[in-house]
Parts: C-alpha cells; structure tokens; sequence
C-alpha cells in the first residue's frame, strides 16, 4: 500500500479501469514515494487552487502535498477516517478504515513503515532525487498534452 499511485501505469490508459488500479495515470493522481520525499499532510498552495503542481516553485522537493493522493494516502492520515461509502470494495485501496480492527492495524503498519524511512532518508543521494526529478519531469510533460486534450 505504500507503493500505490507511486509509479506510472504500464498498461495503455483505456484498456482497464485506472481507478482501481494500484499506478498513476495521470500528474493528478500520482503520489511522490513518501520512502524518497518528506512531505507533510497538509495540501500545497498548487493544489488549493487547483493549478497543478508543476507551477509550485519547489517542485517534486516540496514538504506539502501536491495530490488528494498523497494527502490520503500519507502515512499520518492512512485508515485513519471511517469510510463512509456505500460501495466500497473494503480493501487496502480503500484509504480509510471499515472496522477498528482495520485502523489498528493500518496505524501500527505506518509506523514501521516511519520508522523505516527515517533511515532511509539519510542514506538518499543526490542522485537518486536527480533520477527521479528527470522522470516525473518527462512524465509530466508528456501527459500534459494529452490532459489539455481531454480537457478540450
Ligand atoms: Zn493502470
Ligand atoms: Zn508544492
Ligand atoms: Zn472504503
């Protein structure tokens, strides 16, 4: 689960019902990997306003988030809020908890999962950040044609 929406869809967009699928498919619900990024649960000005977070000035190294993606799915906030929906398939897609049972588990597996990247984090190169700058950077613009499309 702390992988989900962290890597872009191998699969062709049309052919499969990208909601429930566990990769990205568009700039909107892509989740930086939070084991890479530091960023707090709190929502970035870009995504307040709904501009898209390649107009934020920091970029993929942002503390905020750039996603209702990476906000839900946040090890702070993970399972954290009933699901209140109806038709809801229960599973650990599903970014909020459905009994207590749920949440407990969720909340102890987020902070192994803390307490896993904090070591992590230290050991992160700048090459790393380079990489992955360069690829969300080439994914962005090449799905940004194609959005402005839909949107048309
Ligand atoms: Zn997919
Ligand atoms: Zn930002
Ligand atoms: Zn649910």
């Amino acid at each position: 689960m702390f992988k989900y929406k962290t890597a872009w869809c191998p699969n062709k967009k049309d052919s499969h019902d990208s909601k429930s699928c566990i990769y990205a498919h568009h700039t909107r619900d892509f989740r930086r990997p939070p084991e890479i990024f530091r960023y707090q649960p709190e929502d970035c000005d870009t995504l307040v306003k709904g501009v898209g977070w390649d107009k934020c000035e920091k970029g993929i190294m942002c503390n905020k988030c750039h996603t209702t993606v990476e906000r839900l799915y946040h090890p702070d906030k993970y399972k954290r809020i009933y699901c209140d929906r109806q038709r809801c398939n229960k599973s650990e897609i599903c970014a909020f908890y459905h009994n207590t049972k749920e949440r407990g588990q969720a909340i102890k597996e987020c902070k192994n999962y803390k307490r896993n990247i904090n070591s992590r984090h230290a050991v992160i190169t700048a090459n790393d950040l380079n990489t992955l700058n360069q690829q969300v950077k080439a994914f962005y613009v090449a799905h940004q044609k194609e959005e402005q499309k839909e949107l048309l």
